[in-house]
């Protein structure tokens, strides 16, 4: 779930919005000129938004020992150690993200040239976070306090496309400082790009239920932004390779895919984050791909495998174009069960997401929202079974037996 910061904006012409996209340096000049006038809070507030192009040509400059010299990300698993975020039954957002979080960290480590930090554990910040909290408490509330002074000069620009406002929490004041400190920190530290990492919820009767929404969305700083341009071209390399296997959420104003917000603290409110900063929501945190303990770790270590080679295509190819690169863990895979009732969840879950790259899943007029990869067999595998076996002139039983389980491992095992 989103953290949202209440503020309120004067909207004043139209010239200024424009202006912003256009001349974001000049703009954020402007702004400081603008803000310091009879405000005694007015420390200068210097922005160096991050380009496509300087971090396309940082990553290139690679390889490099040095910390400096590489493309610096900021991971961001949503909400606090033992605090915050939402829940349903036993599946606790706050620690999946951490559990995402980890294996992000460990693709970008594997790759010299990332520079990879992560906020917090499970149990505790950083020390350079818990540390910076600790000392920096009243730089960051003036900081912030700076930054809303000069929000009446940023105009809002109405939701675009008459898009509903999507709801989101409120944070709690010490909450949402800790948010605004990372940014903070993500500026002084020269961060590239900033992830948060959450699983997603909605304000509902029975949240005892699973909700009627899924799938994923990457929220990203509206256009005035000094940092939505190069935010939106890397969200959008996420996207192409999130979406493939994922739904996308179909909450009303979510389902653009990538949604333009002003007030989220995580991604810059009041232009105040001078890194690419989105904040995605991998899924609803009721998805069975999360409440399936049998299955969860494959699927967080999927989508965290999708973000980074994401990052790949957005750095390879300056985002337009896709690297060669396979796009999913789960395939190739060997079934050594062959038999439906010796399915294992994980053999399951392979199947799945075997069955979506041979286009049969999900089945019919049905979309990935009504058919989530689970792990377990319900009417929307039954019925891509049934297909993949007709396309392959087995028996169309819908029931996986030995002769569909042998052309699952001749076409995807990577066995020849
Ligand atoms: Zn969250």
């Amino acid at each position: 779930m989103r953290y949202y910061l209440a503020t309120l904006f004067a909207t004043f012409a139209f010239a200024v919005p424009w202006f912003a996209y256009e001349y974001p340096h000049e703009f954020s000049k402007a702004v400081d000129v603008l803000k310091s006038t009879g405000s005694q809070l007015a420390a200068v507030i210097i922005h160096k938004p991050k380009t496509v192009a300087e971090l396309q040509t940082k990553y290139r400059a690679v390889p490099t020992t040095k910390a400096a010299e590489k493309v610096k990300v900021l991971l961001v698993p949503g909400h606090e150690p033992g605090f915050g975020g939402t829940s349903f039954g036993g599946t606790i957002e706050r620690e999946l993200v951490v559990e995402l979080a980890d294996h992000l960290t460990t693709f970008l480590k594997g790759n010299p040239h990332y520079e990879v930090y992560v906020t917090r554990t499970n149990k505790e910040w950083n020390p350079a976070f818990a540390d910076y909290f600790k000392n920096s408490w009243n730089d960051i509330v003036e900081w912030r306090k700076a930054h809303r002074a000069q929000s009446p000069t940023v105009v809002s620009v109405a939701q675009k496309n008459g898009a509903p406002k999507v709801y989101h929490n409120k944070a709690p004041d010490n909450v949402a400082m800790r948010l605004h400190g990372i940014t903070k920190w993500a500026n002084e530290n020269d961060i590239d790009i900033v992830l948060h990492i959450h699983l997603n919820d909605y304000p509902r009767k029975r949240s005892d239920l699973p909700g009627t929404y899924t799938g994923l969305s990457i929220y990203v700083p509206q256009e005035q932004f000094n940092n939505s341009t190069t935010t939106r071209v890397i969200a959008e390399a996420l996207f192409n390779r999130l979406s493939k296997y994922n739904p996308i959420s179909d909450l009303p104003g979510e389902s653009v895919g990538i949604v333009e917000e002003d007030e989220l603290i995580a991604i810059g409110v009041d232009n105040s984050a001078d890194a690419a900063s989105m904040l995605i929501e991998y899924g609803y945190i009721y998805e069975p791909q999360f409440t399936n303990p049998d299955v969860r770790s494959l699927a967080l270590k999927e989508l965290a495998y999708q973000t980074y080679i994401g990052l790949e295509d957005f750095f390879s190819q300056g985002g337009s174009v896709k690297s060669e690169r396979a796009d999913t863990l789960l395939v190739p895979y060997y079934w050594s069960n062959k038999t439906e009732t010796d399915l294992r969840p994980a053999d399951i879950y392979a199947i799945q997401t075997a069955l979506i790259l041979d286009g049969v899943y999900p089945p019919g007029k049905k979309t990935k929202n009504d058919c989530p990869r689970s792990g377990r067999i319900g009417p929307c595998t039954k019925e891509a079974i049934g297909d993949f076996q007709k396309k392959y002139n087995i028996p169309a039983t819908q029931i996986v037996g030995e002769k569909t389980v042998e052309q699952l491992n001749k076409l995807y095992s990577g066995i020849i």
